[in-house]
């Protein structure tokens, strides 16, 4: 029987750990402090399948279906069966050109007109491929959502298998199953260096003792470029980039309780300067944006939860939680209004060059595989990143593709699009980080 180790403790270890004890293979995990150490724990949890990628857009397809079934795939006991995903949608509100800005700044308008293009082309495809996505003109939206304001708006793209996961049910239940099928995860267990022969990893020295195996999976994310430098790996172009969460407590109900916890995952508008999104977070709003941060490959694990000055929403309203706010407030002034900043909190993003994950073989070392560099989107990842990663390790790839399992049998996935030693003058960015 093969062994594996998989180094990381967070969703990405977990699911590709399941996946792999499923199918025969002796696997171990291997936590340098304890599970959810990284952005697992931090994250915003959204999934979506609206991507402008389509082996990505296909892939979360499938992430969505996965998680929908997930106690049921977990064999999760009764008792603990808790929602682990809310399928609110996501919606995407695209601004009219000609309120996005005056008529001397044309560019901010140019760019409102050619992201609607953009995001009108991208829900073509998406229907094309199986996903349910509507567009919606202005008044739609606001007949079903009244706290959107309609005449900012051109129109709207509407995905209802959408929305966001619990990701502490996805780690305690993820490890829980883990457990279950004989996977021994050690934690406390920092990866340190490896013992290499033949362009080969023999071994893995951690902080408490060696480990032997056939394959190593470096699912360490924003730490990854670090990891496989110490265990003789390519270099990875991945850049941990801080990311700042908000939280805005209400002072007064907007709307029904039942309409407040159905709210999408909304973005208000992505053109230039736009970017801000929400979601219900209990009685709370959560609020985040695709702010600009130095890469910091050498942060520590207290980084994570630094919160630097011009992020804090305590440091008066000249900070990123406010322009937030602001954006909100262009677009659903009644919600924005009502409720208070209360709270920022933060993490990293592994961002590669075209914000694709890199999942796939090492260059220099043919037992390596590398699942990491998620940008915002590895918890939604998790579960196809599970399955690309057992087939790469077990050889079910035909002509450079894999398969879906079924019920999406009809569609693969080309693993170039996500090969680590990829061509990214050449390779297809994405389009919608957020
Ligand atoms: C603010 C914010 C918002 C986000 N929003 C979303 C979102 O809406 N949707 C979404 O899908 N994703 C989102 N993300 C991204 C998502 O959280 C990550 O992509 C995902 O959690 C990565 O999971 P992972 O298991 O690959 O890595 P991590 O959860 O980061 O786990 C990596 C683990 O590796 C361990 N490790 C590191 N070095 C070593 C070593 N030498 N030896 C052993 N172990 C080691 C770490 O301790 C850590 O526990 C967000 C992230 C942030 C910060």
């Amino acid at each position: 029987m093969d062994r594996v180790v998989v180094i990381g403790g967070g969703a990405t270890a977990a699911l590709a750990a399941i996946r792999l004890a499923e199918r025969g293979l002796r696997v171990t995990v291997v936590e340098k402090a304890a599970a959810g150490n990284g952005s697992s724990s931090r994250s915003n949890a959204g999934i979506r399948a609206q991507f402008g990628v389509e082996a990505t857009a296909i892939g979360m397809m499938y992430s969505e279906w996965w998680y929908a079934r997930f106690h049921d795939l977990l064999a999760t006991p009764d008792e603990r069966r808790q929602p682990v995903i809310h399928q609110n949608g996501y919606l995407f509100l695209y601004e009219d050109p000609d309120q996005a800005a005056p008529p001397w700044q044309p560019s901010i308008r140019a760019s409102a007109a050619a992201v609607w293009e953009r995001g009108q082309r991208y829900a073509a495809m998406h229907r094309r491929i199986g996903l349910p996505v509507e567009l919606l003109a202005p008044d739609a939206v606001h007949a079903r959502w009244p706290h959107i304001a309609p005449d900012r708006l051109i129109g709207a793209t509407y995905c209802p298998t959408d929305g966001f996961l619990e990701p502490h049910i996805i780690l305690g239940e993820g490890y829980r199953r883990t457990r279950e099928l004989g996977v021994e995860v050690l934690t406390q267990a920092e990866v340190i260096g490896a013992t290499l022969r033949g362009g080969r990893i023999e071994r893995i020295e951690t902080t408490r003792g060696a480990l032997e195996a056939d394959w190593f999976v470096n699912a360490t994310n924003a730490w990854a470029p670090r990891v496989s430098r110490r265990i003789g790996g390519m270099p990875l172009p991945i850049a941990p980039t801080k990311r700042y969460l908000y939280f805005l407590k209400m002072r007064e109900p907007v709307m029904s309780a039942e309409a407040w916890a159905g709210q999408p995952m909304t973005i208000y508008g992505l053109g230039a300067g736009r970017g801000a999104l929400s979601r219900p977070d209990g009685p709370q709003l959560c609020l985040a944006w695709a702010h600009e941060t130095p890469p910091e490959p050498e942060f520590g694990d207290a980084d994570q939860d630094r919160i630097d000055a011009p992020f804090h929403h305590e440091r008066g309203i000249e900070n990123y939680g406010y322009a937030t706010l602001a954006q909100l407030a262009d677009f659903a002034p009644r919600l924005a209004d009502a409720g208070g900043l209360a709270a920022t909190t933060s993490g990293f993003y592994g961002m590669t060059p075209d914000a694709d994950p890199l999942i796939g073989r090492d260059t220099q070392q043919e037992n390596l595989i590398h699942a990491a560099g998620f940008s915002g989107h590895g918890l939604m990842h998790a579960p196809i990143t599970a399955v690309l990663v057992e087939a790469i390790l077990c050889g079910d790839v035909a002509d450079g593709r894999v398969a879906l399992p079924a019920p999406f049998e009809r569609h693969s996935i080309t693993l170039a699009t996500f090969d680590p030693g990829r061509d990214f003058a050449s390779s297809h960015a994405e389009a919608l980080v957020l």
